[in-house]
C-alpha cells in the first residue's frame, strides 16, 4: 500500500516501511503533501484534522490517525486498511529512505557492524540506496511486543 504521512507521524512512517509499505514522508506544505497523494496515488496519513477535511474536499484518500500511542495508530490503521500487523524482511523497506532492502551475506558486512552484533547474529541485510545493514538484534524484542500490544487492542 502507498502512503504520504506528514510530518507529524515520522515514527509511524518508520513503521509502515518495515511493514513494507511505500511510504513518502515529508514535512512539506499541506498543499505540496495533498498534490502528492493525489499524483502518486498515495493515502494521505495526517494527525491535523484540517488538512484532513481539505484533502476529502479535494477527493483525494485520506485517514486522520487518532491515536496517541504508536501501538494505537497501528491497530487504527490496520483495522482501516487491513494492513498485517508483522514485519516480513522479503518485503521490508528501509526505515530511513523507503527502498526495500536485500539479505547480505554475513562477511560483507564485518566492517560494518560492531563486533558483538557480528558475532551474535547470522542474518543481516542492507539498503541498497543508503547503505544502511539491519540485523533482528535485541531491539527486536520491543519491535515484536509493540505489534501484539496492537494486535491485541483491534
Ligand atoms: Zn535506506
Amino acid at each position: 500500500m502507498k502512503f504520504v504521512v506528514d510530518g507529524m507521524l515520522g515514527t509511524l512512517a518508520r513503521w509502515l516501511r518495515m511493514m513494507g509499505h511505500d511510504v513518502r514522508y515529508s514535512t512539506l506544505e499541506d498543499s505540496e503533501l495533498l498534490a502528492i497523494a493525489k499524483k502518486e496515488h498515495r493515502i494521505l496519513l495526517t494527525r491535523d484534522f484540517e488538512l484532513y477535511q481539505h484533502a476529502v474536499s479535494r477527493e483525494a484518500d485520506a485517514f486522520y490517525v487518532e491515536g496517541q500511542t504508536q501501538e494505537e495508530r497501528l491497530a487504527e490503521l490496520a483495522a482501516r486498511f487491513a494492513i498485517s500487523l508483522r514485519i516480513d524482511m522479503a518485503a521490508s523497506r528501509c526505515p530511513k529512505c523507503n527502498t526495500q532492502v536485500q539479505p547480505v551475506p554475513k562477511e560483507e558486512v564485518a566492517n560494518r557492524v560492531e563486533k558483538s552484533t557480528f558475532e551474535h547474529y547470522t542474518e543481516f541485510w542492507e539498503c541498497p540506496k543508503c547503505g544502511q545493514v539491519y540485523w533482528q538484534g535485541a531491539h527486536w524484542t520491543r519491535i515484536r511486543e509493540t505489534l501484539k500490544t496492537a494486535k491485541q487492542s483491534l
